[in-house]
């Protein structure tokens, strides 16, 4: 119970990607294939995401936001596979802790879409009727709200909105087959739309449109797995002939953008071997762990993580890419 209180709402999300993020990753495991996102003034002023997912059905609106209600239970075999995939019914209690959180949406079995608002983890009736599409439509205003300190803290929303922008771009070269738009409004009625990712486009594509295509250009795929420390690792890496000022890695454990100086700092010395003095990768790796061997005393964020035989795993990884690397340079 120590932990759960620890986890508080502010140590949870502490800037609009926080939010978004936590946001994404439920609109992927309600089955969707098209995730559309706004936002205004970098997520702090609105933050929206509407997917084509299960929605959630009427009954569950009441308990949506309420802390540790989480309809994923019943997927998974026991409590520490939940919590290590993030599975604990933080995300939703977490936002509407701190802005005003407004839902709509339908099932394939309901004829209506519903539209509930929260303030706090409480519903506001009514839950009103709508007519609408299947999926969920979630938008959060106003974040942070009644934590002034904090939100006077943020400058800008410019700063909000390029992580906002780096967060997307990460889900869509992971969930590749599902499509991405962000689309940013200035509030004056105009607005951009710097992510436009149609479902069926790729991901060398992606990569691509997201990255440039001299990056795209320039990768190979890669794929390694051990029994003994029970990981599979994908993903696709950049080769010699391409180099940065600055590594991008785009990391996923267990499908959940996470990072890992660990493992940041192992790619960047294999590499060190092939590129020139003060040049760095673009890779964008994928690791599948079973649950068990990942350490849940991670950091709050859920960011930093750990897990069983790290090393050896990180040594496997970095030799795949060392003889795929070889492979391009002969
Ligand atoms: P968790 O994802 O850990 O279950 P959340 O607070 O993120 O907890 O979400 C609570 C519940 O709300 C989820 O278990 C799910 O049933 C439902 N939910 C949230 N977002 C969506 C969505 N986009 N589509 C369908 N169901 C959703
Ligand atoms: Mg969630």
């Amino acid at each position: 119970q120590a932990v759960v209180n620890l986890i508080a709402a502010g140590e949870i999300i502490v800037a609009p990607v926080n939010a978004l993020k936590e946001l994404i990753e439920n609109s992927v495991d309600a089955g969707s294939t098209m995730i559309d996102i706004q936002t205004m003034e970098g997520g702090l002023k609105m933050l929206q995401i509407q997917d084509n997912g299960c929605g959630i059905g009427e009954e569950d609106l009441e308990l949506l936001c309420v802390r540790h209600t989480t309809s994923k239970l019943q997927v998974f075999e026991d409590l520490r596979e939940i919590e290590t995939y993030g599975f604990r019914g933080e995300a939703l209690a977490s936002i509407s802790h701190i802005a005003h959180v407004k839902v709509t949406t339908k099932t394939r079995e309901s004829a209506r879409a519903f539209m509930a608002k929260y303030e706090g983890p409480k519903l506001i009736p009514p839950v009103e009727k709508r007519a609408g599409n299947p999926g969920t439509r979630i938008t959060v205003e106003d974040l942070f709200y009644n934590v002034p300190n904090r939100r006077r803290a943020f400058r800008s929303g410019n700063d909000e909105f390029n992580k906002i922008l780096e967060m997307v771009s990460r889900y869509a070269v992971h969930c590749s087959r599902v499509g991405f738009t962000l689309k940013k409004l200035d509030g004056k009625g105009s607005s951009k739309m710097p992510i436009s990712l149609p479902t069926d486009m790729g991901i060398l594509q992606r990569i691509s449109a997201l990255f440039g295509a001299a990056t795209s250009k320039e990768l190979f795929e890669f794929q390694t797995a051990d029994k003994r420390y029970d990981f599979k690792a994908s993903g696709w890496s950049s080769n010699a002939n391409f180099s940065l000022k600055k590594m991008n890695l785009l990391l996923f454990i267990n499908n959940r953008s996470v990072e890992s100086s660990n493992i940041k700092k192992a790619l960047d010395q294999t590499y060190a071997a092939f590129l020139p003095k003060g040049g760095h990768p673009w890779i964008y790796l994928s690791i599948l762990i079973s649950p068990r061997n990942v350490d849940v005393n991670v950091h709050p964020t859920k960011r930093e993580v750990n897990f069983i035989a790290e090393d050896e795993i990180i040594q496997c990884i970095c030799e795949e890419i060392r003889s795929k690397m070889t492979a391009v340079d002969s």
